[in-house]
């Protein structure tokens, strides 16, 4: 499979402080990966630097193609989308309204493909076919989550980033925004998943990395670090 995105050397700094420490991370097309790790290991900055809203250094390559200045614009411009942990949906904006503005970029374009690219998110979340007219601020929690998701599928991303898809939801629910998300890889999106639920986004994942500290601590398939001990213990705990 081909790389998609790759990572070498990554690193981040806030001021003197370093986040993120030489990472080295990849995602080949079609693939699920979860990056899982504590809080504070690093894992928002990973998805802010590699979405171009944070400056990095180390090298960034999408598709085979070295970005040398990651930007919010370039990445965007070549299919890369991020959801990020709070959502940051238009509450005051219906269903509909905050799909098309998920779009925006395509539309600028000159692409006419709303139609098309909104009945595409309907499939993949048919409730928010059904509630397409309600505020957003109205949706339950995994409504929201659903909604995040299928606006940042409105701009045909190859590659769909995810911060904490699971955070504030029942267990039920996360199961169901997870399973959707595995799904994703049928529609020719891969994903980079950061999770801090271990264990169900490693049970949807094809790979896993584990930050700690800003640090890739360890790196396998997702069905190994599963069962690995040090995992277990430290991560995914009784259950
Ligand atoms: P969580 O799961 O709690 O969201 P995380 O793994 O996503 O954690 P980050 O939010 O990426 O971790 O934070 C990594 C480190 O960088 C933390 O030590 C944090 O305090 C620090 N950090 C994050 N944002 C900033 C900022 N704007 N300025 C300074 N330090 C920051």
């Amino acid at each position: 499979m081909n790389k998609l995105l790759e990572l070498d050397a990554f690193s981040v700094a806030y001021g003197s402080v370093e986040a993120l420490h030489s990472v080295q991370l990849d995602v080949r097309e079609g693939e699920i990966v979860t990056v899982i790790g504590p809080n504070g290991a690093g894992k928002t900055t990973l998805l802010c630097a590699a979405m171009g809203l944070l400056p990095s250094t180390g090298s960034l390559t999408l598709a085979g193609e070295r970005i040398a200045r990651p930007t919010v614009e370039t990445m965007v411009a070549r299919g890369v989308a991020l959801v990020p942990e709070k959502r940051e949906l238009f509450g005051e904006m219906s269903v509909e309204d905050n799909l098309l503005l998920g779009g925006f970029y395509r539309w600028r374009k000159g692409q006419r493909d709303q139609k098309a690219r909104m009945e595409e998110v309907f499939q993949i979340f048919p409730r928010m076919r059904e509630r397409r007219e309600q505020m957003s601020s109205t949706l339950s929690g995994g409504e929201r989550q659903m909604l995040a998701i299928g606006r940042a599928l409105m701009a045909r991303p190859r590659l769909l980033m995810l911060d904490e898809p699971s955070l504030g939801l029942a267990p039920l629910i996360v199961r169901e925004v997870l399973q959707v998300v595995s799904s994703l890889r049928n529609h020719g999106v891969s994903v980079l998943l950061v999770e801090q639920n271990a264990r169900a986004a490693l049970q949807v994942a094809d790979r896993g990395y584990v930050l700690e500290t800003g640090a890739v601590a360890l790196s396998g398939a997702a069905s190994d670090l599963l069962h690995d001990r040090r995992i277990i213990d430290t991560y995914l705990g009784i259950g």
